[in-house]
């Protein structure tokens, strides 16, 4: 079975439930008026990960959670 047949976005990387609500809260708005390409970094550091959004138009994500460091 396919534990990521339920999720709208394949992650190849690991996200947080709250980061997720984040992630796709902050999309719905800005794809309302912004219909560009998203691109999505991340960063494993030794202490965390390190996850961006970047959208072509210049907006950027800020989805670490420094308080799960
Ligand atoms: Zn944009």
């Amino acid at each position: 079975m396919n534990m990521n047949e339920n999720f709208d976005i394949a992650y190849s990387f690991d996200i947080s439930k709250d980061e997720d609500k984040k992630l796709k809260k902050w999309q719905e708005k800005h794809r309302k008026k912004c219909k560009r390409l998203l691109t999505y970094c991340f960063t494993p550091t030794g202490i965390g990960n390190i996850i961006k959004v970047r959208c072509d138009c210049g907006k950027e994500l800020d989805l670490t959670d420094v308080s799960s460091w």
